[in-house]
């Protein structure tokens, strides 16, 4: 089993004149075999704590720490914590000229693996088709420069198919849901949950509950202005679409 760990975790970003703390104390456990949401309003620093935990260096730790199974991985650059285990599906996924998708995939896999132990040309095309129809996408993807001029559905679609090669410990899905139509939404769920199980840790970050009528959580958690301010099962979340973040600011007594 695997554990990521949020401490107390506060974040800055710099702005022209002023930094601004955007994360003002997070905490959160989770462990393999677990898949946790995030719901909450625009804004409230949901891709800063996932751009975080993952090592983008625009985002600045004040305070706090990151912890993958004790070890503290703030230190470490954004490959190391891949290579550690780590994975990001960002909201606007990045274009990347030159490299295909399948030179990308085989290169990330190989990256998680030992030297002496790289998968071989036959074991990757194998493990590549079966999670291409899996996730309904033709092979001719996986011969196009990485998300060069792919719709959005396929850029999503895509990001799918590199979690399910790369098997990460936890993944991180930003937004994963945004423009997606219902059969592409089933699709990433139906990826997402072929992943399920005591290696694989998720934390689905989404402004809907429709995604998690798909991808059941074992927790959710509503975050609201740069915290944690409730968790909760599966319930949370169809909760909040009924009464909304206005009716859960009033429970909790926050200020609008
Ligand atoms: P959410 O994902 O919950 O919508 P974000 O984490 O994207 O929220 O943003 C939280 C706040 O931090 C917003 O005010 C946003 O404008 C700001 N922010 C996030 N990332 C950056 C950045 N790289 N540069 C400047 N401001 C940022
Ligand atoms: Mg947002
Ligand atoms: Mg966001």
């Amino acid at each position: 089993m695997a554990t990521l760990e949020v401490k107390d975790l506060h974040v800055s970003i710099k702005e022209e004149k002023e930094t601004r703390e955007i994360l003002k104390g997070v905490n959160l456990t989770m462990n393999t075999g677990e898949i946790h949401a995030i719901m909450g309003p625009n804004g409230t620093g949901k891709s800063t704590l996932s751009q975080t935990i993952m090592g983008n260096g625009a985002y600045h730790v004040t305070q706090g720490d990151v912890l993958l199974n004790g070890e503290s991985i703030l230190g470490m650059p954004v490959d190391e914590r891949a290579r550690k285990g780590l994975f990001l599906a960002m909201q606007y996924p990045a274009e990347i000229q030159g490299v295909t998708n399948a030179e990308f995939l085989r290169a990330a896999i190989n990256a998680r693996r030992p030297e002496d132990d790289q998968i071989s040309v036959m074991a990757f095309l194998k493990e590549l088709d079966k999670n291409l129809s899996l996730l309904d996408m033709s092979e001719q993807m996986t011969e196009r420069y990485l998300n060069e001029g792919f719709s959005g559905g396929e850029k999503k679609r895509n990001e799918i198919l590199q979690l399910l090669m790369i098997k990460p410990s936890f993944a991180l899905l930003d937004e994963i849901d945004s423009g997606l139509d219902i059969d592409a939404l089933q699709v990433v769920s139906k990826g997402v949950n072929s992943l399920r199980g005591d290696n694989f840790g998720s934390l689905i970050i989404t402004h809907y509950q429709r995604l998690l009528n798909y991808i059941v959580p074992d927790v959710v958690h509503v975050m609201m202005d740069g915290r944690i301010v409730k968790s909760g099962d599966a319930d949370l979340a169809k909760k909040l679409e009924k009464e909304g973040y206005a009716g859960l600011r009033d429970e909790l007594g926050l200020k609008v």
